[in-house]
């Protein structure tokens, strides 16, 4: 038995990557994946009902929906089906699974095998030192709870986590659960994601949010930049925004290390073109860029462009817009005339030729939108990248008119929609006070742990209770090792999950799984069938209703088990009952506490919803400490990697949604049976003396030692020079806790120093 067999990726194989996404396959895959999990009947139930205006919101990523005229009977993508089908599926993990399975047993399985059990169907609880989860009832479980947490002697001993799959009525109770505790501990996997995003827009622009609509990339954009983005696989709709796009004569420019099938064509199955032709190109123009090198690149591209306007004034950069709406110009003009070039093309992996051709494109556009996701934020320097990309969309002022402005794309379904409720553990005081006034408590103001201190707490000791509200906290985090020997110094560790993953494993010294509804299902409540809300990458907030009977009468909705814990912990001091039984109660809360959503629930309850304040797109309005844009002054930086090592990003394939696993193909890739690979280029494999098929362990260098992944297939992939890929949450392990952006503190799990080793002797 080899290293990999050992690994369970014993039916691995490695076939040629596709140059075009979706098509046939997409739709064979996912009427394949749907009726194996759902069946027949059910798959066609649910998918006429996905992303429609009375149905329910995919459960995947955050890309939005067109208008309600507009939408097709199949308003769903390859993972959305796979998302849903996931959740909605026939498959039970019970009572009797859990007896069947010890906990040593279930920690030895794939993230995959886990979920694939099946949903959760009651409260599961694991006692001190046993070896398997019971069965417990909801009474005694959010009991158990409750008293755990009354008896804190510090609320700040408490961490409450939040998946971006939490509604925005359970975002809206549960902070305010946490803060009635006395706690502002509420990290969110924003933190792990966009949180750069957030940070550099709020710097520049006065709002963490992006600032266009579907139509400004689908109807009006001349160009489209996407960069650190492979939207095929994660927000896989948006190609359809991009064929728009390409049919109305827009230009799209693409920048990854990676030559992503979703980034070269599109094969809409909706379109004839799609069916039988060749589809639609989508790249003009493809830019390999270096892992981290994005900074240099736009550092290079607007010096070109102030180069370009010394030579002829007003051609290449908007005066009129820099003078009356931004300040920090000539700081940075300074800053890209003292740039040096060959430090430029080194650190980007471009040429300057590259960079000229990119501004030619950029100068013949009159209007730009540059899209972007975790290429982007999860480095050291992201904060500042997403700065420089900003101080590029303000040189032409590409921002606040049709067709223009940025658009970081969110991966998960209402992680934006979460963090407009409360869900962040530095909320400002005009929100805190909002909710004082709302309730007649003081929350506290320290600022509390986001995802990266939350867990260095539980290293250190300084946590007992750790709560998540949906999510796979231990897979989805970095240094794996560390992370989970963290969550094991808690007392308790709770979890609201739809079914059982690795974190239910990765537990503190007593676990509990509250099992809850999903997206797809009905929620009656005293007050009758309920609706949620949740809010996309656009701003735009919108209901989301279920419509399948839930999987067991043991599940309750996100709400119903905040509130429910809440009346257990607190009586009826703020209305918890009426919360629960009610979710307009919490809409009408939501109205006066949170800025923009004046009568929330008749506005999101009407079909399409409503859109958020945009205030630089809406009126070109910047909130920032200067009431202008900000121009900044970014040094150009890029990990420097020592000989005979490797610059990784870890990646997800096409049959995954975060850490969710749908199965062991990533066929875009050509990765077929498996995920223990690491793609690198032929060049680097030649170099450091390894050859596509050999077996590694992953090795990552830092400054408290060394991190190790055994058992990865090399496989050879056009990537630049110097750089690497592999899948998490395999490769999580390799990120060190402390390696985090500046600013954001973000993990940079999109850049890892790391070397490939001869896998040791197993013993
Ligand atoms: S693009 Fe995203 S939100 Fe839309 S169906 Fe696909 S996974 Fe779901």
């Amino acid at each position: 038995m080899n290293d990999l067999q050992a690994a369970g990726e014993g039916n691995l194989r490695i076939g040629e990557p596709e140059a075009a996404a979706v098509g046939i396959p997409g739709v064979a895959v996912s009427v394949r994946y749907a009726f194996s999990e759902m069946g027949p009947a059910r798959s066609v139930q649910t998918l006429l009902k996905v992303n429609q205006a009375d149905g329910f919101d995919c459960p995947s990523c955050a890309w939005g929906d067109p208008a309600v005229r507009q939408r097709k009977h199949a308003e769903f993508c390859e993972n959305g089906a796979k998302a849903v089908a996931w959740e909605a599926t026939r498959k039970r993990a019970d009572a009797g699974f859990f007896a069947g399975h010890p906990v040593a047993f279930l920690r030895e399985q794939t993230d995959h095998w886990l979920e694939s059990n099946g949903r959760l169907t009651e409260p599961m609880y694991l006692a001190q030192d046993a070896t398997h989860y019971v069965p417990l009832s909801w009474d005694e479980a959010l009991k158990l709870v409750g008293a755990r947490l009354r008896s804190l002697p510090d609320p700040n001993r408490a961490v409450f986590y939040t998946s971006g799959r939490a509604s925005n009525e359970a975002a809206f109770a549960y902070q305010l659960l946490a803060r009635r505790l006395g706690t502002n501990n509420l990290p969110d996997c924003s933190n792990m994601c966009h949180e750069s995003s957030g940070a550099a827009l709020s710097q520049t622009i006065g709002i963490g949010k992006g600032q266009v609509t579907l139509e400004d990339i689908s109807q009006h954009a001349a160009l489209i930049v996407i960069v650190g983005q492979n939207p095929g696989t994660n927000h896989p709709r948006m190609l359809s925004s991009l064929e728009e796009a390409k049919q109305r004569g827009a230009k799209i420019v693409a920048v990854n290390p990676l030559p992503e099938a979703g980034l070269i064509r599109f094969k809409n199955p909706q379109k004839a073109r799609g069916i039988a032709g060749r589809g639609t190109r989508l790249a003009d123009r493809f830019l390999p860029v270096r892992v981290n090198g994005d900074l240099a690149l736009f550092a290079g591209l607007n010096r070109i462009l102030l180069e370009r306007d010394d030579a002829a004034p007003g051609t290449a950069l908007d005066h009129a817009f820099i003078g009356k709406y931004t300040d920090g110009f000539d700081q940075a003009a300074a800053a890209w005339r003292a740039l040096d070039w060959t430090r430029i093309e080194t650190l980007s992996g471009l040429s300057r030729a590259r960079l000229e051709e990119l501004a030619d494109d950029v100068i013949a556009a009159d209007s730009v939108v540059v899209c972007w996701a975790m290429g982007l934020t999860q480095h050291k320097n992201a904060v500042e990248t997403i700065r420089e990309v900003m101080n590029f969309l303000l040189l032409r002022g590409n921002i606040g008119r049709p067709g223009a402005g940025p658009c970081p794309v969110r991966g998960h379904s209402n992680v934006q929609g979460d963090r407009t409720m409360g869900i962040y553990e530095k909320m400002p005081d005009s929100f805190l006070d909002a909710l004082r006034d709302e309730f007649g408590f003081d929350p506290p103001r320290g600022h509390g742990w986001d995802t990266v201190d939350s867990i260095r707490a539980m290293r250190d000791g300084k946590v007992d209770v750790f709560f998540a509200l949906g999510g796979n906290f231990a897979a989805a985090a970095p240094d794996t090792l560390v992370t989970a020997a963290a969550l094991a110094r808690c007392q308790l560790t709770v979890h609201v999950a739809t079914k059982l993953n690795r974190s239910h494993l990765m537990c503190g010294r007593e676990a509990l799984i509250l099992p809850c509804l999903g997206r797809t299902e009905r929620d009656v409540r005293g007050g009758g069938e309920q609706y949620v809300t949740v809010e996309d990458s656009m701003s735009v907030v919108h209901a989301s209703r279920g419509l399948l009977p839930p999987a067991s009468p043991g599940l309750r909705s996100e709400v119903a088990i905040v509130t429910g814990l809440a009346q257990e912990m607190f009586g009826e001091d703020v209305g918890w009952r009426a919360m629960g039984e009610d979710y307009s109660v919490i809409r009408s809360h939501i109205a006066r506490v949170v800025p923009g959503c004046e009568d929330y629930s008749a506005r999101s309850s009407q079909p399409g919803g409503f859109v958020l304040p945009r205030p630089p797109h809406d009126s070109r309005t910047f909130r920032t400490s200067t009431g202008k844009a900000r121009f900044t002054v970014n040094e150009v930086t890029a990990i420097c990697v020592p000989p005979g090592h490797l610059l990784l990003q870890t990646i997800r394939s096409h049959d995954q949604f975060n850490t969710t696993v749908y199965g062991l193909d990533d066929r875009y890739r050509g990765v077929h049976g498996g995920r223990r690979v690491v793609f690198v280029s032929a060049e680097d494999l030649a170099g450091l003396g390894f050859a596509d098929g050999d077996v590694v362990d992953l090795v990552s260098v830092w400054s408290d030692g060394e991190r190790r992944a055994p058992a990865f297939r090399v496989t050879e992939y056009p990537t630049p020079a110097g750089c690497a890929a592999a899948y998490f949450p395999e490769a999580n392990v390799l990120v060190p806790l402390d390696s985090t952006a500046d600013i954001s503190n973000t993990p940079t799990s999109k850049s890892v120093v790391i070397r490939l080793e001869r896998p040791r002797a197993r013993t």
